[in-house]
């Protein structure tokens, strides 16, 4: 089945995937990569699209969507088991029903556990490496249990690579009164909604912050590329480490202002901004100084 993946991304813009489909457990999963490895075929895994920039042609890939038993999340004394499909907001919830503080800095990254132990996720001083004991990865060769620091896990990073599908992630929580999760929670959510333009299709933070004292958004910011816009996308008025669909955006319009974001940030502080966001497909930012 071809899928249009731009009802699948935050941005809400990028092409079709070759094929996709969507396991409900580990035996549909299990036999969708292998059939993929038969064909050759490469494997993408998406969550909510809430961290990817998906070509505007499209993805020449397998592309999964984990969803059933792949998704769900179950409590066990202090540990949460989700699987990769499931919801920060969702696991968030039943943490905080079951008096189990820690996930707290998750309340405003609006992925998958898959996506956030992908590039180890994080906010306000927590990510998952903090919380995560061990993630079920599977390929189709087979899967296996690995640690926090198998998975390599640094800011916003992993080692995992695509065909590396995260099905289950336990973490270790604390005991923590659901009350003071709530007020904690409500207090972040106001801090991001301050600062960040929340109720704007975006894919979250475009770079990551240099090795400077200015962060990305500053940067860019005094790089005067607040409200900058090309195609239907604009730097972000609000906060410029974002970019917004303002309206009819392509992936293409996004890459237009991410090139151009690099080159004044190089240009006015000698600094190379790597992006956070993951491309997908065939996209490409032009090297500096081309
Ligand atoms: C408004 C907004 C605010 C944000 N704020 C933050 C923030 O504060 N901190 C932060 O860290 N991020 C933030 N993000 C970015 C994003 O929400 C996170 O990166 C999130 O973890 C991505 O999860 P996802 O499920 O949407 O993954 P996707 O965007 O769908 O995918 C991201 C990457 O993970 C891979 N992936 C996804 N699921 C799996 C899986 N099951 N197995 C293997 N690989 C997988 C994909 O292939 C892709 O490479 C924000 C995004 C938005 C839109």
């Amino acid at each position: 089945m071809s899928v249009e993946l731009a009802r699948y991304t935050t941005l809400g813009a990028g092409g079709p995937a070759r094929e996709f489909a969507s396991p409900q457990n580990v035996r549909e999963l299990e036999g969708l990569l292998g059939r993929a490895a038969l064909e050759g075929m490469g494997v993408v895994t998406i969550g909510l699209g809430s961290n990817v920039l998906v070509a505007d042609d499209g993805i020449d890939a397998l592309v999964l969507r984990l969803g059933g038993d792949l998704a769900s999340v179950e409590i066990d004394g202090e540990r949460v088991r989700a699987g990769g499909g499931a919801a920060n907001a969702v696991v968030l919830h039943r943490a905080r029903a079951a008096g189990l503080g820690g996930f707290e800095f998750a309340c405003a990254i609006p992925g998958t556990i898959g996506g956030g132990v992908w590039m180890n996720g994080g906010a306000y001083g927590g990510d998952f490496s903090q919380v995560l004991e061990r993630a079920l990865v599977a390929t189709a060769e087979g899967s296996g249990w690995l640690t926090p620091a198998e998975l390599g896990l640094t800011y916003r990073h992993s080692n995992l690579q695509h065909g590396r599908v995260v099905v289950q992630a336990e973490l270790r929580l604390r005991p923590r009164p659901p009350e003071e999760i709530k007020a904690e929670v409500r207090e972040l959510n106001a801090k991001r909604k301050a600062a960040q333009p929340t109720n704007r299709r975006t894919f979250g933070s475009v770079f990551k912050n240099p090795e400077h004292e200015l962060s990305a958004g500053r940067m860019l910011e005094a790089c005067g590329l607040k409200g900058f816009r090309s195609g239907g996308a604009q730097i972000s008025p609000k906060h410029a480490n974002f970019i917004e669909n303002a309206d009819g955006a392509r992936s293409a319009d996004a890459i237009a202002l991410m090139a151009e974001a690099r080159r004044r940030a190089h240009e006015q502080y000698g600094v190379e901004l790597r992006h956070e966001v993951e491309l997908l497909g065939d996209l490409e930012l032009p090297p500096l100084g081309a």
